[in-house]
């Protein structure tokens, strides 16, 4: 079964060929990103019109660059699936009238898929992991536990109840005049530092269960760093690093015990992230201590399948087309779509 994937819910504009082989092996014949984070740089964030036509622009090209790569014809595949939401809706809507366009013009099926459940079922595109397993999503938009029990079959352990980690470090990264997006540079700094010269919050360690909590983190740096500059008149190299040390260990000490929490209440054989977030060394080597102290394998997808991308939307698809889901591709482009709703009836599919 080889689907076409295409992305276009935030920055990226993406396209990927996968094939599952009938041992359920997955291969990825290309994997084509463009990102915009240039475009967006001079403006401290995603700006969705600009996102909006930049995908309009570019997706044609990744899709042909895709095609090209894999050496196929859209008539080799045996389905489309493109990425319906949650996202911005201006690029939601590029992608899938371009998706809706293919299918019409070769009569493929075609899947909506939604971008979570691509992250979330990452593990299966690159280590075969059976269900369950347990998932620590973790990107610049989300942060969420969940037990993965089937590809259309999520359930919500715990989520962030206010900004996501990578939005976290980005925000960090802007308060000590650091590059975006920030969350490599302050892993950078944080590994000069001392983590324990300042002691930020931990959030919600507290208060049961796994929902996390790192907006009050943010704002305990921003007030140690204006104490620093009301003191001294400004930050020393060393200031910042100890400052993203700390940050850093905040984060990673919350979402160790959390995660240690998560699998209390669902003890899977297996721990796996996603999301960009899981790209950070220091984060990454906690959760594996974790998962072994409870007898679970660590899995941890080389970070550009972590980040957006096109092969985790086609791997999606391809795992709903199997599963025998029904069609679902006249679905609406949704801004908000919670995964625990991705078997729910669709909201003005029209059928
Ligand atoms: P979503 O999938 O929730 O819509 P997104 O696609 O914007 O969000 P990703 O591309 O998965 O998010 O991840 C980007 C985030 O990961 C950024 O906030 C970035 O700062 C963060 N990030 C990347 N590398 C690291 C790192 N080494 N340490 C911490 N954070 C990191
Ligand atoms: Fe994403």
């Amino acid at each position: 079964t080889t689907f076409l994937g295409i992305e276009s819910s935030c920055d990226d504009t993406a396209a990927a060929v996968v094939r599952r082989d009938a041992a359920g092996r997955a291969e990825i014949l290309s994997s084509v990103v463009e990102g915009q984070a240039s475009l967006h740089a001079p403006f401290g964030g995603v700006v969705p019109e600009i996102a909006a036509r930049a995908h309009a622009e570019r997706l044609d090209h990744a899709v042909s660059a895709a095609l090209d790569q894999a050496g196929l014809r859209l008539a080799d595949l045996d389905g489309i699936a493109v990425t319906a939401g949650p996202g911005l809706i201006g690029g939601l809507l590029s992608g899938m009238m371009l998706a809706r366009g293919l299918a019409v013009a070769t009569g493929l099926p075609l899947v909506a898929v939604n971008h979570l459940a691509g992250h979330a079922l990452t593990p299966r595109l690159t280590d075969a992991v059976d269900y369950p397993y347990l998932m620590l999503l973790v990107s610049g938009g989300h942060c969420q536990f969940l037990a993965v029990e089937g590809p259309e079959t999520f359930r919500r352990l715990g989520s962030t109840i206010d900004d996501a980690p990578g939005e976290a470090f980005d925000k960090i990264a802007k308060l000590l005049a650091l590059p975006q997006p920030g969350g490599p540079h302050v892993e950078r700094e944080a590994g000069g530092g001392d983590p324990h010269r300042f002691r930020f919050p931990r959030p919600l360690l507290d208060r049961p269960g796994c929902d996390l909590s790192f907006s009050g983190l943010k704002t305990a740096v921003l007030r140690a760093r204006d104490e620093l500059i009301a003191a001294q008149g400004g930050l020393t190299v060393q200031d910042r690093r100890d400052l993203c040390a700390g940050f850093q260990a905040a984060v990673a000490d919350v979402l160790a015990e959390k995660t240690r929490r998560a699998l209390g209440m669902f003890p899977a054989p297996v721990l796996a992230v996603a999301g960009g977030v899981a790209a950070n060394t220091v984060l990454r080597a906690r959760l594996e201590t974790v998962a072994a102290e409870s007898g679970a394998r660590f899995l941890a997808p080389p970070l550009r399948l972590c980040t957006d991308n096109g092969a985790m939307i086609a791997w999606a698809g391809i795992e709903r087309h199997l599963s025998g889901a029904p069609a679902n591709a006249d679905m609406p482009a949704r801004s908000r779509w919670p995964l625990d709703e991705a078997a729910a009836p669709l909201i003005g599919s029209g059928k």
